[in-house]
């Protein structure tokens, strides 16, 4: 473990913030993106995060190296910070709960994550609130199946990004599967047919209020996203229960910060929940460019005390792309980057990865749409727009 300060006096503007220095579990890039918030509100971010190379280590007042789930780090973090906060959710709860004992303030709160950070125990935790979800079980591999094919397989705790959910479509693709995980006990569901999958960012503060941002539609491919259209194109009914959806769950939880709420709208509009994020979240990111407040501001302002921010659009709509590692390289792609910011309209976010590998998340491009993108339809012009940063993200 190793503690280092790399800027001790961030010039940033005075905030009304009550909290000025925030510790965060955690050091990826959505640490790293809350920083860049953080400076704007004059607040200093330290994070806990295992590499000095870390995305958010260079932006950050300083950082404890050490394992997100190293509790004694996290006491080290605490030291100096008025507040800790999460960017990942891989951390030792049960260890975490003797410094909250202690008096450390982690916004959200640990009982707030209790349930949501096994993904068996979060199903059961919406169906308790009476929330649609698909039907599950748990099992061990070596039980009877408790439904036929096709289903869907997921660890209960550390997947991200479609790492430990396994769609199994027949006996065959089920015994390699099965052989890959046994011996963990597992979230077994029903595939759900899905017309579309949205996802809600939702924020509330320690007062109770909610600010709700539109509701995007995500895209996924092979389990991972792949981008996400701003505002989805949806009915009133839906959005307003995927907004009471967000208002059940956060009332519930006594949430503090961002959350996100990942569902499946079905053929008949209906809306199942498919996971919670206790945090700010991939399908959020377009909120940087192209919300009065981006989703890292509204998290800070939550756990600081501070009165949320305006959530809307300041456009007409927005596509965000991921641009995901595609080969295992040292490469900081610049001449890729460069072209994707010719594109009308995009802002390339790139979180200075040393190294790429297949999935790996490198940075996103957001491309806000205007009022022509609405004449021509939106939905159909995000998608082309995002095609067109595909082809040159990809291109070999
Ligand atoms: P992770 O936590 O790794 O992101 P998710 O549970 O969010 O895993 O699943 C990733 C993606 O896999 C979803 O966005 C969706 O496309 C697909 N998926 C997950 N569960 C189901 C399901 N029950 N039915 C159909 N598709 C699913």
């Amino acid at each position: 473990m190793n503690f280092t300060h790399m800027k001790s006096n961030q010039t940033a503007a005075s905030s009304s913030a009550k909290f000025k220095r925030v510790g965060v579990v955690g050091g990826g890039q959505l640490a790293s993106m809350m920083g860049d918030a953080a400076s704007a509100l004059g607040i200093e971010l330290v994070v806990q995060t295992p590499h000095a190379t870390d995305p958010a280590v260079s932006v950050a007042a300083g950082a404890v190296l050490a394992a997100v789930d190293d509790v004694l780090a996290t006491a080290q973090l605490a030291d100096g910070c008025d507040v800790i906060t999460f960017e990942n959710e891989f951390v030792d709860l049960d260890g975490l709960r003797s410094l909250e004992q202690q008096g450390v303030l982690f916004q959200p709160s640990l009982s707030s994550l209790s349930p949501l950070l096994d993904k068996y125990v979060q199903r059961c935790y919406l169906k308790g609130l009476g929330l649609p979800t698909p039907r599950f079980w748990t099992w061990d591999c070596s039980a009877d199946l408790p439904i036929d094919f096709p289903f869907v397989v997921k660890v209960r705790r550390h997947g991200y990004d479609g790492q430990g959910t396994f769609i199994v479509k027949d006996r065959e693709s089920f015994e390699s599967i099965s052989a890959k995980l046994a011996g963990q006990s597992l979230l077994v569901e029903e595939l759900v047919p899905f017309d579309r999958e949205l996802a809600v960012i939702a924020a509330r503060s320690p007062t109770g209020e909610i600010a709700i941002y539109p509701i995007v539609e995500t895209q996924q491919l092979h389990q991972v996203c792949r981008l996400v259209i701003a505002p989805a194109d949806i009915s009133l009914d839906v959005k307003t229960a995927a907004c009471a959806i967000a208002h059940t769950l956060l009332n519930s939880l006594e949430a503090v910060g961002i959350f996100g709420i990942e569902l499946f709208l079905t053929a008949d509009n209906k809306l199942l929940v498919n996971e919670i994020a206790p945090r700010t979240h991939n399908s959020g990111h377009f909120t940087i460019d192209a919300c009065e407040t981006s989703q890292f501001e509204q998290h800070l302002r939550a756990v600081c005390q501070l009165p949320l921010g305006n959530c809307e659009l300041k456009c007409a709509g927005a596509v965000m792309v991921n641009l995901l590692g595609y080969e295992s390289a040292e490469s900081d792609y610049l001449e890729k980057r460069q072209q994707l910011a010719q594109i009308e309209g995009a802002f390339v976010h790139w979180y200075g990865k040393k190294v790429s590998r297949p999935g790996r998340k490198l940075g996103h491009v957001t491309v806000l749409l205007g009022e022509e993108a609405v004449a021509q339809g939106r939905i159909a012009r995000a998608q082309a727009i995002a095609q067109t940063v595909e082809s040159i993200w990809y291109a070999s």
